[in-house]
């Protein structure tokens, strides 16, 4: 028998045909068994199975997390410590390692904090695919050099160790955008590109840092690569990312899934609970006698109490918990809503999960160090963006949105001196009345009213600021004066003592800048010492005022503008190289150009508008932080210009109708006030010999270089030692 290079057709051998007996079934079976000896013994039957054995595997049982510890190895580039992978360092990550070999489940979502392995654990899966579940597989990351980046590292080398029989042996295919495996191909790509997302079927699909992607088209990255899978019937599509505002890409995905928690067990009761922020705390003793927080010791002597029964957890009990944690789905009550505070119920299919770095093993994210972190930015050094990027990076939370718009009652709420009377029991059940005073006691009033000398100030200055608006016909202003003191909310407060209104930048100089402003119990006047100036419209006469005043009295105001988030602080797209400042990049909130006029050149501050005005809100809701006072006399114009301008919840966005709330200009003032104050507040307190906190962030491991992930910090660049 001659046997074909292809594969033969199978046929039951015609010559020994056994003759099946009629009716008895002892010989039936007896048949049966002869007929199939014969097959089995044949050689074609070996060749089938040879051939079935070499292209079929037994469906994995193996999960693969399970896998991954004993195959993959993780170099000094993709880990922190060479090693195999160790699941035990990120046990929440085993689940969804599992979701391959469970054929109900076809969508994951991770909403997820800066360390969570989730990332690692997706690639993992990837790894795994080619011996055990081959296919298409796709990865999309926020930007093209990301991808690559991540790719390289992360990717190839580890690939090339555990398929490397399988990478297809031409090197050029090999490429940073695919991977050709004999049985699968991996694309990896941008967001916005296309080829990602036409022309091919894909099995498994990975959407990195998903609140990044690209969402211009009117379908999200997440709906496109569900379309990419709708004819593969044992698809898998993972979402993994940190969220920003709530009803963003990574929350929408998530609160149609099953929203499961990771619920660790108490060491005392027994009881499961989801560790957050109000369960850490510390003993008296970590304050300094004067009340103030001893960071240090914060971070040495953090412990967890447990809501359950407030039992005291130590962190050394975390591995514990975590072995016994469990992911449990949200119960119908809790589920987290849709924007809309409607009921989503889960879609069948999706499994979301949310997570902490309260779980982590990460040195960088300690209960002490994260304690130390929550404080600064939520009691010590208080800010909008600080706790949006604590609650963003470290709870894996979306930032809720819970601005109150100021009205003519909250400017109020701002006069120093402000008695505040409550009702309070005391022991024997009888109500007695207590009151409390705001700033200083009796208020104080403005230094100047209409440009005449009105009151001398009751308190001393650190430093008297100056800060303009101008418009097409003429100038708005207000003076504040700037106190640094240890005592103070902040270690400092700001009043306003004086406002106007003049033609232009002569009138100003002439009018404005020399005025005194004088103390009670002090002899010498302070004068403005520094400040900002609007430059958006007829630059050139800010600039020159600026540095007349800068070389002539030795003033440091400088001029300001606004820029919106899509206007110049949005991300290239081209790629073309950026000849803007170093500081452009997303994440922060201020930027310096350089800029010329007939005297010389100088520096322009470029602010992001948006974020300001949040801050802006903050300080006039009086939120936790340094303080903003106003004169018991503040003019009714200026409570009107603060609160003209509105915040539309619907489309997060400020907004300013002049037709209807009149002119903003006084807001803009002290808008630029509190722009001032983030600028220059660390300095003053390294000035006046004060601690300042450590605002270092531990990077972002997971992303590894992606460092303009990194959200509004306010790095001044080296340049402006030339005029600040
Ligand atoms: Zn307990």
């Amino acid at each position: 028998m001659v046997i074909a290079s292809e594969l033969p057709t199978f046929h039951i051998p015609q010559r020994r045909v056994i003759t099946p007996p009629a009716d008895l079934e002892l010989f039936r079976h007896h048949h049966d068994r002869a007929q199939l000896a014969q097959i089995t013994q044949s050689l074609e039957y070996r060749i089938c199975a040879d051939t079935a054995a070499a292209n079929f595997k037994e469906t994995p049982t193996v999960p693969v997390w399970q896998w991954a510890a004993e195959k993959v190895w993780l170099d000094a580039k993709m880990a922190a410590e060479e090693g195999w992978y160790d699941p035990d360092k990120t046990p929440w990550m085993k689940e969804l390692q599992e979701l391959p070999l469970r054929s109900d489940v076809r969508e994951a979502v991770v909403k997820k904090p800066s360390r969570s392995g989730a990332t690692e654990a997706a690639f993992n899966i990837l790894r795994w695919m080619p011996d055990n579940w081959p296919g298409n597989a796709g990865i999309v990351f926020p930007e093209d050099k990301q991808g690559r980046d991540v790719t390289k590292r992360r990717l190839l080398d580890s690939l090339a160790k555990t398929a490397a029989a399988q990478l297809s042996p031409d090197e050029h295919d090999n490429g940073l955008s695919n991977i050709y495996l004999t049985n699968m191909l991996i694309k990896m790509g941008p967001s916005g590109s296309s080829r990602m997302f036409t022309e091919w079927w894909v099995r498994y699909f990975i959407l990195d840092e998903l609140e990044e992607h690209d969402a211009t088209d009117s379908t999200t990255t997440y709906e496109r690569a569900l379309s990419r899978q709708t004819d593969v019937s044992d698809s898998l599509l993972v979402a993994i990312s940190k969220p920003k505002k709530a009803g963003g890409p990574i929350d929408r995905a998530f609160i149609r899934g099953t929203q499961k928690e990771w619920n660790m067990l108490c060491p005392r009761c027994e009881q499961r609970f989801v560790l957050s922020r109000s369960q850490f705390q510390n003993d008296a003793d970590c304050r300094h006698p004067d009340g103030t927080w001893d960071l240090l010791a914060v971070e040495k002597n953090t412990y967890c109490v447990c809501p359950r029964c407030q039992g005291r957890i130590h962190e050394s009990e975390k591995r514990l918990m975590n072995a016994a944690a469990l992911w449990i789905p949200r119960d119908p009550q809790h589920r987290r809503r849709g924007q809309d505070g409607k009921y989503v119920p889960p879609v069948p299919g999706v499994e979301s999960y949310q997570l902490s770095d309260y779980v982590s093993y990460h040195p960088k994210v300690s209960w002490g160090k994260l304690r130390v972190m929550a404080l600064l930015a939520f009691e010590i050094q208080p800010s909008h963006t600080a706790k949006v990027h604590y609650i963003n990076n470290h709870e894996g939370e979306c930032e809720e949105q819970d601005i109150v718009s100021t009205d003519a009652d909250t400017i109020a709420a701002l006069v120093a001196g402000r008695v505040e009377t409550r009702k309070v029991k005391s022991a024997d059940g009888t109500e007695i009345e207590q009151t409390t005073t705001h700033g200083i006691p009796g208020g104080y009033r403005l230094a100047y009213r209409h440009g005449v000398f009105s009151a001398p100030l009751p308190f001393t200055p650190t430093q008297i600021v100056i800060f303009i608006d101008k418009q097409k016909t003429h100038l708005k202003f207000s003076v504040w004066s700037v106190r640094i003191d240890a005592l103070l909310s902040g270690q400092c407060e700001a009043h306003l003592i004086d406002l106007g209104r003049e033609d232009d930048e002569t009138a100003l100089l002439a009018n404005v800048i020399p005025r005194s402003y004088r103390i009670t119990g002090i002899d010498e006047p302070m004068h403005i010492t520094a400040g900002f100036f609007d430059s958006r419209y007829r630059g050139q006469a800010v600039y020159k005022f600026c540095l007349q005043c800068f070389h002539d009295l030795g003033l440091q105001i400088w001029p300001v503008r606004g820029e919106g988030e899509a206007e110049v602080f949005k991300k290239k797209k081209d790629g073309a190289p950026d000849s803007r400042s170093r500081d452009t990049a997303r994440g922060r909130m201020l930027r310096y150009i350089e800029d010329i006029c007939d005297l010389g050149k100088l520096m322009v501050r470029y602010f992001k508008d948006h974020p300001l005005q949040h801050e802006l809100n903050d300080k006039l809701t009086r939120a936790p932080g340094w303080r903003l006072w106003l004169p018991t006399d503040y003019p009714a114009e200026f409570a009107a210009e603060l609160t003209a301008e509105k915040y539309d919840q619907g489309t997060d966005t400020w907004v300013h109708n002049s037709q209807k709330f009149g002119p903003n200009d006084w807001r803009d003032t002290t808008k630029y006030l509190v722009l001032w104050l983030l600028e220059h507040l660390p300095a003053l307190l390294k000035a006046h010999d004060l601690t300042i906190p450590p605002t270092e962030d531990p990077p972002d491991e997971e992303a590894g270089n992606y460092q303009n992930q990194r959200e509004y910090v306010l790095k001044p660049n080296q340049k402006i030692s030339d005029n600040g």
